[in-house]
């Protein structure tokens, strides 16, 4: 894939940027490694002021670096000015905690005698997608550099100017040389650089098939890895849900980002008693989207993030429609320039279609009818993904008991799965494993180092 930015309103190149050379790479990993050595000795208050200073140019700079994302990647301005707000809060919360978090950890408290210390490991590669550049950034290198590691930044090449624009916040802030590094290659590049001895962990968020070929070089070579891909999150609507609520926060829940989010509510579960009154109410919402500018703060849905994109997404909606499921709304591009998807609902869908237990990464909901909430339980289950979930319901008790039965990462009971800088993020199945966030994202990429004190004696 070339590095570039196209603007998928008008799927018009405005900058193309050359690759980086294996030279340049190489000695970027060098400059990585070394600064590591010097980064890992510094203190948690030095730490927690490069990242409080990101923080500051993030505010700071919100106007221009939002305008970047939605220029490179479609996203709506105000969500655009949102994603730069959260970043900011999660390098504000690791600076602000992640010293208690990595805080020694007495064993035996009544003699004091053993411990665990959480130490730096080195130089860790991050490979991040698109669709939430900065705010993808910042949950990898936030908790790393609060650790002492060192950080190489490797931008899907849809966004090179955010992540340009990434690099030069952190100098600005005061970063040393090294300890932010953007790699500017391609996406089938960066697997082979997990063998490099100098690189000493690995984090993906992408699809499923980068994160196998991630996967795959860092078992063969023994690193650490976290993976966050995919999911298909389920949005289940019990019959004493208020329906209202639940349809306003479906249809966010679905095209939040344009439909191009990780946690999107993508499959609606509803039961047989509301399924009618939820889907009328769903349909008009969808229907009467305002479709247009992402830079126009009036625009509900802007286009995909590229054409490839939308081309992927219709493909899928007509081969869902060629195996049966039914069409209740959209289903074909927009009349109109730029990678656009029109709002589109399918019903009908069986096991045997092969969009079932596919990951639909666009404004299509697939909607579903069950007669109980063990019904529900069981689709909501039967997906490869074990992202997040979503229950509607007024009893909390009974949507607690629910959540106890799902196979995913995060629930969310009267709200789509959402994210903030203190809740842990992550999956299980095909969506990967580990977590991003919260105490648990400052945990991955340590070393917890045992050191046991012994009164000296005789062994005899
Ligand atoms: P993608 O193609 O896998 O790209 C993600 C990153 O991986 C990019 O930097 C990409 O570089 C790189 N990459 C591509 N092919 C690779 C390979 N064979 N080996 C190593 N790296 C490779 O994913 P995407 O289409 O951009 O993103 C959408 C996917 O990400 C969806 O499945 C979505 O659900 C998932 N996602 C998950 C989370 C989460 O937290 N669980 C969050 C956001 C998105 P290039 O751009 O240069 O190809």
């Amino acid at each position: 894939m070339p590095i570039q930015t196209v603007n998928p309103f008008t799927n018009k190149v405005v900058k193309t940027f050359e690759e980086m050379s294996e030279v340049t790479l190489n000695n970027l990993v060098e400059q990585s490694a070394k600064a590591f050595e010097k980064w890992k000795n510094t203190t948690y208050e030095q730490r927690a002021e490069l990242l409080n200073n990101v923080a500051r140019l993030l505010r700071e700079r919100k106007s221009e670096l939002s305008k970047t994302i939605t220029l490179e990647m479609g996203k709506l301005i105000a969500q655009a000015e949102g994603e730069i707000e959260l970043s900011a809060n999660i390098f504000e919360y690791y600076a602000k905690h992640g010293a208690t978090f990595l805080a020694d950890k007495y064993l035996n408290p009544e003699f004091g005698k053993a411990y665990y210390k959480h130490s730096p490991i080195g130089t860790i590669l991050g490979v991040e997608p698109w669709n939430f550049p900065f705010y993808q950034v910042a949950r990898f290198a936030a908790p790393n550099l609060m650790i002492g590691n060192t950080v190489l930044v490797k931008l899907a090449s849809l966004v090179p100017q955010c992540a340009i624009a990434i690099e030069q916040l952190f100098a600005d802030a005061g970063a040393p040389t090294g300890v932010y590094i953007n790699l500017q290659i391609s996406g089938k590049r960066v697997s082979a650089m997990v063998s490099d001895t100098r690189i000493k962990g690995v984090s993906l968020t992408g699809s499923e098939e980068a994160g196998s070929s991630i996967a795959e070089q860092a078992g063969k070579h023994i690193k650490k890895s976290v993976l966050e891909l995919g999911g298909s999150d389920a949005f289940i609507v019990l019959e004493d849900a208020d329906i209202d609520q639940a349809v306003k926060w479906g249809i966010i829940g679905r095209i939040n980002n344009n439909g191009e989010c990780c946690v999107a509510s993508k499959r609606f579960i509803v039961l047989e008693e509301v399924a009618d009154e939820f889907l009328k109410k769903f349909t008009e919402k969808m229907k009467n989207l305002v479709i247009g500018d992402p830079m126009d703060p009036k625009t509900e849905l802007g286009p995909l993030s590229s054409e490839a994109a939308a081309v992927h997404i219709a493909q899928q909606v007509k081969s869902a429609v060629d195996a049966g499921a039914k069409l209740l709304l959209g289903g074909t591009r927009s009349n109109r320039e730029g990678a656009f998807m029109e709002p589109t609902i399918l019903t009908d869908i069986k096991p045997e279609n092969p969009v079932y237990y596919q990951e639909l990464f666009g404004p299509v909901a697939s909607f579903f009818v069950v007669k109980d909430e063990q019904e529900a339980i069981k689709l909501a289950n039967d997906s490869p993904y074990g992202l997040g979930c979503s229950i509607f319901s007024s009893n909390i008790e009974r949507a607690r008991n629910i959540a106890n039965h799902i196979d995913t990462g995060m629930i969310f009971i009267n709200h789509p799965t959402w994210t903030e800088a203190d809740l842990p993020f992550g999956g299980t199945k095909n969506s990967g494993y580990g977590r991003e966030l919260s105490e648990l994202g400052i945990q991955e990429f340590v070393n917890r180092k045992l050191i046991r004190i012994s009164e000296l004696s005789d062994p005899m």
